[in-house]
Order: structure tokens, then sequence, then C-alpha cells
């Protein structure tokens, strides 16, 4: 039995289904989250979407029936126990669910991880999915279509739709395969709107993002090669503009706009530590740059998180790592 029709065969046979996804969703782990909620609600199963963090806001108009719930170690003391299969969205690594990953790491039932990123931990059940795929949601797909476990429908069709153009880089990155296009047009044939769907991800936030944007863009420095930008957000520039992480979203790429950059890396602080983005062009794998941090992602998009250090403690080392990935040739 291929991995396909071994997730539907669990599906078929449980009940209580659990479904979350990594800290700081972005819209591939919210759809997906919410792409598989309506299968399982299709087909009459019971389903919770509990994640680590808040949907990031301009994100909650995919979670219009507002399902999605934050975890709270005491409101959802049960969510475990009550759980039949747990499924893990979007992520790999059992720490990307943070409070969750004692839950997660105890829980006995089955564990079905759904994702795309490289160097996956071995910490469930059954995988599906692989890096060869652009998206978790694109992942979803082939497992809808391959099983026919159900008719896909508008609302199923616009989740997947928005995960697999938000993952893409609005179909620009690499990824973005002749099926991608033949994916999208069997979705838009639902009577999607993707002008409208771009223009609620990406033109609905907050006027301060646009004034952070602009403090970002002007911390940007080169290295001594000029083949490293690093853009750096410490605590006080965030507060200045009360900035929240969804905010800083995309902004590590324009690093890469420069001509001579090869690796892109924004500095992030967060309350409790640093958030590092990396982001690379061409055969530079910085998966493994981030992987030294003991972070993770993709070849050309990837990160990690410090816990208990500001920027200025780390800041070099990262330089230092990431040099070691520069392509002299170029
Ligand atoms: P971003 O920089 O946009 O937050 O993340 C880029 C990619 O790196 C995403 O695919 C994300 O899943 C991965 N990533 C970001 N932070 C971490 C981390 O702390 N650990 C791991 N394993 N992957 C991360
Ligand atoms: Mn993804």
């Amino acid at each position: 039995m291929n991995q396909f029709d071994q997730l539907k065969k669990i599906i078929e046979s449980n009940n209580n289904f659990l479904i979350t996804a990594h800290v700081n969703p972005d819209a591939d782990a919210i759809c997906s989250e919410l792409a598989l909620y309506l299968v399982l609600k299709k087909l009459g199963k019971k389903a919770r979407i509990v994640n680590h963090s808040y949907t990031p806001y301009n994100l909650e108009f995919l979670d219009e029936e507002i399902v999605i719930e934050r975890y709270d170690e005491i409101i959802h003391e049960n969510i475990f126990n009550d759980a039949d299969v747990m499924m893990l969205l979007d992520l790999n690594q059992a720490n990307r669910v943070v409070r969750m990953e004692n839950g997660l790491r105890s829980f006995q039932k089955t564990k079905v991880c759904i994702d795309h990123h490289q160097d996956p931990e071995k910490f469930y059940d059954l995988f599906i999915g692989g890096t060869e795929y652009s998206s978790t949601g694109e992942v979803l797909y082939d497992f809808i279509k391959s099983t026919n476990i159900i008719e896909l429908d508008y609302p199923i069709a616009y989740q997947i739709y928005t995960a697999i153009m938000t993952d893409t880089g609005s179909f620009r990155f690499e990824r973005t395969s002749p099926k991608i296009h033949r994916i999208i047009a069997e979705l838009l044939e639902f009577g999607l709107n993707p002008t409208e769907i771009y223009n609620k991800v990406y033109d609905q936030f907050h006027f301060s993002r646009i004034k952070l944007l602009g403090e970002a863009l002007n911390s940007i420095e080169l290295d001594s090669t000029k083949k490293i930008a690093i853009m750096t957000l410490p605590n006080e520039v965030q507060q200045k503009h009360n900035a929240v992480e969804a905010d800083v979203d995309g902004f590590v790429n324009y690093c890469l706009s420069i001509h001579s950059v090869q690796i892109g890396i924004l500095l992030y602080e967060l309350k409790d530590g640093v958030k590092v983005s990396f982001r690379s062009k061409g055969s530079i794998a910085v998966n493994k740059l981030a992987s030294e941090f003991g972070g993770g992602g993709h070849s050309n998009a990837s990160g990690a998180r410090f816990f208990n250090i500001k920027i200025d403690d780390i800041i070099n080392e990262v330089i230092t790592a990431a040099k070691k990935y520069i392509n002299e040739k170029e």
C-alpha cells in the first residue's frame, strides 16, 4: 500500500483527529490545516486544529469559521488523550510545535507528518510528502486526488490554492513546475478569484509594517565579500512600530535583490531570543547553514531560533558560519 492509501486507511478507521502546524504559522501551514480539517469534516470525523501560535493577523481571513485554537496548557489539557490521530503539518521536527512538543513526543497513538522540508526527524508513524513538493498544500492535493477520499470543492480548493500560491512565492520559486500550473488551473475552475486572494494575503497589512520595512531596509549591511547581506531588527525598532512577528514575513527576501548577494540573513529579536532567517540564490543550501544552529528548512529558505540571547551576541558567529557556504567563483 502506498503512503497515500495508508493515510486514507488511518482516516477511515479513526474518529478523533488533532491537527497542528509549526510555530508562527505561514499561509501554507494554516491553509493545509484548514484543507485537511474540511476533508475530515466532509467525512463526518471529529477534528480540532490547535496551534502553539496565534494565527498571524493577515491570515485570519482564511479561518472564516474561527476553528483554529491557540494551545493553552489548561484549556487543552485533554486534547492529546482525546485524539486517536495527531496530524503534524508543514513541519518535520518535533521542536517546531514548541509548547506542544511534550504532548507530541508522549503521544502513544498514530502520528502522521505531512510536509515538504529537508532532513526530517523521525517522530511520526507515517510520513507523506517530500522535498519535491512545493508546499504542504500540494501534498494534500495529491493525497485527495490519488485516493479520491472526497470530491474537491470550492472551500478546499481555496485553501490549497492559497497554500501553493504563498509557498511558491506567487508561482516563481524553484518548484513551480508544469504540474503546479496544472493543479492551479484545476483549482481555478472552482471559481476562485486569484486577484482577491493575493490582495487578502499581501495587501492588508498594518501601515506600521511599511515603516518597519523602511527600518529593516536601512539596517542592511554587506559583509567584506559583498556576498552576504545582513538585515537586523532589534527590539527597540519593533516596539517603535508596534510590530508583531507576522509583520516581518518576507522582509529577508529584499537582501537577495542586491546583485552581488548570494545569502540574505535577517536577525529578528524576539522577547526570549533571536529568530534568524536565511535565504539564498541557486545551489547554496542554507538549510545546512540553519542546521548548524539547530534549525532547518529548505535549500533556499531556512531558519533557526536562539534562546536568551541578543542580536549582538550572535551576529558575528552567524556571518562567519554563512561565509563557508559562499560560492567563491561567482
Ligand atoms: P522563515 O525564515 O520564513 O521563518 O522560514 C523559512 C523556512 O525555514 C521555513 O520553511 C521554515 O519552516 C524554516 N524554519 C524557520 N525557522 C526554523 C526553525 O527554527 N527550525 C526549523 N527546523 N526550520 C525553520
Ligand atoms: Mn510550507
